[in-house]
C-alpha cells in the first residue's frame, strides 16, 4: 500500500512508474530475505517517492514474515501486550459537532485535535472537547503557529487542560524558534513535518522532545525501525503516525508499536472502504493479530 496525500507530490501515476522502474531490480534479486541489500538499492533508484518505496518495503516484509511463519513483532522480539492505545482524531468543526464526535469516540483513550487556525478557534475546540470528556488530548498544530511568544502562551494554556504533547507547533523552516520554544514549553514538542527520514533525526535534538514516524514519509518499516532505535539513543520520545490508510499499512506500522510512546494509527477506522483485516482496536488499544508477516488478510 502506498498512501499519497496530495501535498506530498506523489500520485497513482508516479507510484506506478516507480514500481515499474523497480521491476528489473526486484526480478534480479536472488535472495528476497536480504532486505538490507534490496531496500537501499530501491531507495537509490530515484529521490523522493517515499510512499511508493514504502509500498515495496511493506510487501517485502509481509513476504519474509510469511515465509518464516512469524509476525514481525515477534521477529523484532517485541511484546504485543505493550502495543499502546491509539489516539483518534476529532476534526475541526462547530462546537456542537465536536461535542457529538467526541461522545462517539468514547472507546478511544486519547483524543487528537488539529489546531493552528486562530487562538480563539483553537481554544473553542479544546473547550468543546473538555465539556464532554476528561480523556487526555494530543494537539497537532500542523505548523500553524508562526509567532513563538504566542505559541508559548497557547501551550501554557493547553498544559492546564490535560494536553499530553504538541505536534509540530511551528513551520518547519523555523527550527531556531522551535528550539527557543522547546526550552520553555511545559509540554513535549513532537516533530512531524520536520522529521521525514533517518538522517533528519539527529538535527532535531534540542528543537523537539520527540519525533512522529510515518511509514509513508520514511520509506517503510525497515527505516522506521532504525529511526526508533536512533531516536531512543538520542533520548527522544517516539510516536507512530499514519496517513489515510487501510488496515494493510496500519497493520504494518502497528508491528512496531510496542516500541513507541504514543500511536496515532486511526487511519483505517476513518475510511469506509478498508479492504483488509489486520490490527484491530480493542478498548482503544492496538491489538496485533497472531498471524505471520504483517498479520493482514484480504477481506
Ligand atoms: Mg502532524
Amino acid at each position: 500500500e502506498a498512501a499519497m496525500p496530495p501535498y506530498l507530490g506523489e500520485s497513482q501515476t508516479t507510484a506506478a512508474a516507480f514500481c515499474e522502474r523497480a521491476r528489473p531490480l526486484l526480478t534480479a534479486v536472488r535472495d528476497p530475505f536480504q532486505l538490507e541489500e534490496i531496500l537501499p538499492a530501491l531507495d537509490a533508484l530515484a529521490p523522493g517517492n517515499t510512499a511508493a518505496k514504502a509500498a515495496l518495503d511493506i510487501a517485502l516484509h509481509d513476504w519474509v514474515g510469511k515465509k518464516l511463519g512469524a509476525p514481525w513483532f515477534r521477529l523484532w522480539g517485541l511484546d504485543p501486550a505493550k502495543a499502546p492505545v491509539t489516539s483518534f482524531t476529532i476534526g475541526i468543526d462547530t462546537p456542537d459537532v465536536v461535542r457529538a464526535k467526541t461522545r462517539e469516540a468514547a472507546i478511544y483513550k486519547i483524543i487528537k485535535v488539529k489546531l493552528g487556525r486562530s487562538p480563539a478557534g483553537d481554544r473553542e475546540m479544546i473547550e468543546a472537547i473538555r465539556s464532554v470528556t476528561a480523556a487526555p488530548i494530543t494537539v497537532d498544530a500542523n505548523q500553524g503557529w508562526k509567532d513563538r511568544d504566542a505559541a508559548l502562551r497557547m501551550i501554557e494554556w493547553l498544559a492546564g487542560r490535560g494536553v499530553v504533547f504538541i505536534e509540530q507547533p511551528m513551520p518547519k523552516e523555523q527550527l531556531d524558534d522551535t528550539a527557543w520554544l522547546r526550552a520553555r514549553s511545559p509540554l513535549p514538542l513532537i516533530a512531524d513535518e520536520n522529521c521525514q527520514r533517518l538522517a533528519d533525526v539527529p538535527r532535531l535534538v534540542g528543537a523537539f522532545h520527540g519525533i512522529n514516524i510515518k511509514l509513508m514519509k520514511c520509506t517503510g518499516l525497515r527505516e522506521a525501525h532504525k529511526m526508533i532505535l536512533l531516536a531512543r539513543g538520542l533520548g527522544l520520545k517516539v510516536m507512530l503516525g499514519c496517513m489515510t490508510e487501510t488496515s494493510c499499512a496500519i497493520s504494518a506500522a502497528a508491528q512496531l508499536s510496542p516500541l513507541v510512546d504514543w500511536a496515532d494509527l486511526d487511519g483505517a477506522v476513518l475510511i469506509k472502504n478498508d479492504c483488509f483485516d489486520g490490527v484491530t482496536i480493542v478498548e482503544g488499544r492496538l491489538t496485533l493479530p497472531d498471524r505471520p508477516g504483517l498479520g493482514v488478510v484480504k477481506k
